[in-house]
């Protein structure tokens, strides 16, 4: 049984409702649908697949609406494409004109509000980087030091500098508005600057949703606490994140934001390049798979796939191969990670009761998830089930490292709730006479924010 999330970006190689239902059964529990890319009638579509692959395979799945954010671009040019020499220079300006050779648009008026000489613009995921030399809140005027071929409408990175804009952008606010035809679970807001983007999200969203604060700016790097306190779940977005920073920093800041995410109790998906060679080839690199084996033994929630299977050749190998790296490195034991020193009381009793019991199986009723989240922090070994009656918090859980959810009923007695776990263990998990359990619980039922019931008992078949 795999404990960590299979999270896989849906695009062109992966959207039709066979593939679909094929990368659930291959081991996908969450799907993004990546809002920089496709029509909204293209993120309805898969997301109608995803909710049929979800009946079909039998265990909830969960969908993060990944929104654009505000990401940087500049203007066209004359033939398309340019060549910059590097010891040249070149202008950046808000002039509509086609770009050329020395120059071309910026549509980004903030930048030149906030740029100043000695800061470095990268273009082109980091291929071409610019110094600057002058800004006069028109016209950036610059040194190039990397140069390369420049197109039309490529990025635009400026990590030096805390930018004045909004990490919900007009398109953004757009695409919240098919947040509930595509049934989404989780939004991810992407070029966190600080906790008050989230918060602002959250106050925009004001849905039943969770929100993740994609990692990507050194920024939200020197803020991490503070935007975990707010947000409920984070990326480690190491795309833009190694062009926004030194991409040797990387290995160091993952395994931070992973060590940090445990300490507040908040879901942290590993994402991008993990199994970029199998875009074309059919296998990894080894050193993808110990990329992998890494994020797993570093206990992250969920590692994700993102051009693998969005644009690649081999969507549905890269899954199952996916898995079975995680499943390995979780079998082998591999642990780079100290358990957090920050659990909850509860979290602490449910780790030690498990240590001493031999409880094979902790079940958590839960309202909103947060139960199973404090539970499943403790990375405690014994399988993490949540019981709730919400379908969505179902399906937000299953981002969530070792918890597996079912639905039940409305509960109004404590006898009541160990009959459910009882038949729940021996349904569906061949829970037999004698296996130890651990009951965890809030009563009075459903005033939330309360766990405090921790109650072990041995299976008894029959009524209770
Ligand atoms: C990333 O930058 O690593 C990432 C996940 O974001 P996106 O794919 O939207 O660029």
């Amino acid at each position: 049984m795999l404990r960590s999330t299979i999270v896989a970006t849906l695009g062109p190689s992966s959207s039709s409702p066979l593939t679909i239902r094929s990368l659930a059964s291959a081991g996908c529990r969450a799907f993004r649908l990546n809002f920089s890319h496709g029509s909204h009638d293209f993120h309805k579509s898969c997301a109608q697949s995803i909710r049929e692959a979800e009946d079909e395979v039998g265990h909830p799945i969960g969908i993060i609406m990944d929104l654009q954010g505000p990401k940087l671009r500049i203007g066209r040019f004359d033939d398309g494409k340019v060549t910059l020499m590097a010891g040249s220079k070149f202008l950046l300006d808000l002039n509509p004109d086609v770009g050329s050779q020395i120059r071309v648009k910026l549509p980004h008026p903030e930048i030149f509000n906030a740029i100043s000489s000695g800061t470095h613009i990268f273009l082109d995921d980091g291929k071409i980087k610019l110094k600057v030399l002058k800004n006069d809140g028109h016209t950036i005027e610059t040194d190039v030091i990397e140069g390369g071929v420049l197109s039309n409408r490529k990025g635009v990175n400026v990590p030096d500098v805390v930018l004045p804009i909004s990490a919900l952008t007009e398109k953004d606010k757009t695409d919240i508005e098919v947040l509930h035809d595509i049934t989404a679970d989780w939004v991810a807001i992407s070029f966190v600057q600080s906790a008050e983007d989230i918060l602002y999200a959250k106050s925009f969203i004001n849905a039943d949703v969770g929100i993740i604060a994609k990692i990507e700016k050194p920024v939200a790097v020197e803020k991490l606490d503070a935007i975990l306190e707010v947000s409920d779940a984070v990326m480690v977005a190491r795309g833009d994140l190694g062009i926004e920073l030194p991409f040797e920093s990387i290995p160091a800041i993952q395994t931070r934001i992973i060590q940090r995410a445990r300490y507040h109790s908040k879901p942290v998906i590993v994402a991008t390049q993990m199994l970029e060679s199998m875009v074309g080839c059919h296998i990894p690199t080894r050193a993808e798979v110990t990329d992998v084996a890494f994020a797993v033994g570093c206990k992250a929630d969920a590692v994700m796939l993102s051009a693998e299977t969005a644009s690649g050749d081999h969507p549905i190998d890269a899954v199952r191969i996916m898995a079975s790296i995680a499943q390995r490195a979780e079998n082998d034991g591999l642990s780079f990670l100290e358990v957090s020193n920050n659990l909850t009381a509860m979290s602490r009793a449910v780790k030690a009761a498990v240590e001493r019991e031999g409880i094979s199986s902790v079940v958590a009723f839960t309202e909103t998830g947060r139960t199973a989240i404090e539970i499943s922090n403790s990375r405690v070994n014994a399988r993490i089930i949540a019981l709730t009656p919400n379908l969505q918090t179902m399906r937000r859980l299953s981002l969530v490292w070792g918890v597996t959810s079912l639905m039940i009923d409305e509960i109004f007695s404590f006898s009541q709730m160990r009959q459910v776990v009882q038949d729940v263990l021996i349904q569906h998990f061949g829970g037999v006479e004698g296996d130890r359990v651990a009951l965890v619980a809030g009563i009075p039922f459903r005033a939330s924010g309360e766990t405090n019931v921790l109650h072990i008992f041995e299976i008894a078949p029959g009524p209770i």
